[in-house]
């Protein structure tokens, strides 16, 4: 491994706040290889059956013995699984103990690429709503594409800023801020974030958090959560960032129980309305990377805006389905008759009608990047469906499934020319292991692979 020296100011700090003899231990384990750790969709099924064991705080992640290569396994590109560093699963812990609604809407700030966004998606399932936002524009396209590989159609993904929110007082359920932070938690996983790391950085980071923080206190509805996590050590991003959102509004603490089996830090902070906790994870303790994370709960009499319902749905690009194109979609594709509809460029897009009122009312102050499922447009009597609808979880009648091998599926994803035996003309739904990989479509003398251009795999 390239060793990078760490900052000798960031030292200096960490040996005042562990001692010397635990600043050793810190420092010794940012040599070790990091652990490769994978969250499975439960959506979707159970993958990597060989060698791995489970991370304790969530029972959909799993550590590999060693790390395979993603590129080539077919189940990574169809959402099978996430890549996340085991720290962060702890959301999961979070969520249960709380008891956060599954049926509730909840709101991923800063969210790409997606780690903790397919977490909380996994969670509300079929029966809540994500907003996934991220103001950065290209890292708000690889956080769409994970999204729409997580399949489950409960998301909505925007690209705003904490500022275009503000109309969002007390709307959500539970508000997740993983703020950007000058990432000390990441010095054994990427090396070069010690290159990246100054003091004045983190003074930077902590004013940053601040703003967003002054936004994003206030869009938790009474008696819903705010969950604040980085991956830096410093107190400046963390314990101190606790003591300026109890400074700014109301909130109560909530402490997390924690196995003592896990080695995660507890630690306290005094605010006038109470000890607030924070858990902190170091890889000398831990097998993932370094992780902070404080969870606070909105006062029950707190403010609760509710979606105001609009009667003609109006937007400058979105346009709800009339009834006929709705009924169409539900009886040609099969899907649920508790569906709402809307077109964007004549494709459809399926979202749950139990939502519609919140989708539209926040569509009035988003920047909308994408929602639901795309399920693809109609030409005269034929359906051409999308790949997003593809790689979604929603049934897809009327259309013959293929089961492809991993020389096949691979074949695929590199968008390479595919030949396939005993098909039907049309469109045919190719899978792997029975997982949904896409579309192709046989037109008799040969067939088309509609994979996405932009997310064919080069590797050999
Ligand atoms: N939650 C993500 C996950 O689990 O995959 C990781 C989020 S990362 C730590 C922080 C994100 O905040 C980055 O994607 C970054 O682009 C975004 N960001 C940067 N500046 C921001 C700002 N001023 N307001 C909100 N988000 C910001």
């Amino acid at each position: 491994m390239s060793e990078i020296k760490l900052p000798e100011a960031f030292v200096k700090r960490m040996i005042n706040y562990l001692g010397e003899e635990e600043f050793f231990a810190f420092e010794k384990s940012l040599e070790k290889e990091p652990r490769v750790s994978i969250r499975i969709n439960p959506f979707k099924g159970i993958i990597h059956e060989a060698d791995r064991t489970a991370v304790p705080w969530n029972n959909e992640g799993y550590f590999l013995a060693e790390r395979p290569s993603f590129t080539l396994d077919p189940l990574f590109h169809a959402g099978c699984y996430y890549v996340q560093e085991s720290s962060s699963m702890f959301i999961a812990h979070i969520l249960k103990y709380i008891q956060a609604p599954k049926d509730g809407i909840f709101l991923d700030l800063a969210a790409a690429p997606g780690g903790k966004s397919t977490l909380l998606s996994s969670f509300i399932g079929k029966d809540g709503f994500l907003v996934a936002n991220e103001v950065i524009k290209t890292r708000a396209n690889i956080l769409k594409e994970n999204i729409i590989k997580w399949g489950l159609g409960n998301t909505m993904v925007t690209q705003n800023d904490p500022e275009h929110f503000r109309e969002l007082e007390g709307f959500f359920d539970l508000v997740l801020v993983d703020a950007p932070c000058s990432g000390e938690g990441l010095f054994r996983k990427d090396q070069e974030a010690r290159n990246e790391w100054s003091e004045d950085n983190v003074n930077l980071c902590a004013l940053r958090q601040q703003r967003i923080m002054d936004q994003a206190g206030a869009l938790v509805k009474g008696g819903g959560y705010l969950i604040y996590s980085t991956c830096t050590f410093n107190e400046k991003e963390n314990e101190d960032m606790i003591r300026f959102i109890c400074s700014e509004y109301a909130y109560e603490p909530v402490r997390i129980p924690i196995d003592p089996t896990w080695k995660i830090t507890e630690t306290a902070t005094e605010t006038e309305d109470g000890t607030f906790y924070g858990y902190r994870f170091y890889p000398h303790h831990v097998e993932g990377e370094g992780f902070f994370v404080s969870v606070f709960k909105r006062p029950e009499d707190s403010y609760i805006q509710e979606p105001k319902k609009i009667k003609d749905f109006k937007h400058s690009h979105i346009k709800a389905a009339n009834k006929q194109e709705s009924q169409r979609l539900i009886s040609d594709l099969g899907l649920d008759e508790r569906s709402t509809f809307y077109s964007l460029q004549d494709s459809f897009f399926w979202t749950n009608a139990k939502y519609q009122t919140h989708f539209e009312f926040l569509s009035r102050f988003l920047n909308i990047r994408y929602f639901g499922v795309e399920l693809g447009k109609f030409n005269k009597e034929q359906f051409i469906p999308n790949h997003e609808f593809a790689v979604s979880i929603l049934p897809k009648k009327g259309f013959t499934a293929h089961e492809l091998n991993l020389d096949q599926a691979l074949t695929f994803l590199r968008k390479e020319d595919m030949v396939v035996d005993d098909i039907p003309e049309g469109w045919v739904l190719v899978t792997y292991q029975n997982i949904p990989m896409g579309w192709i479509k046989n037109l008799g003398n040969r067939i088309n692979n509609n994979y996405p251009k932009e997310w064919r795999i080069r590797m050999r």
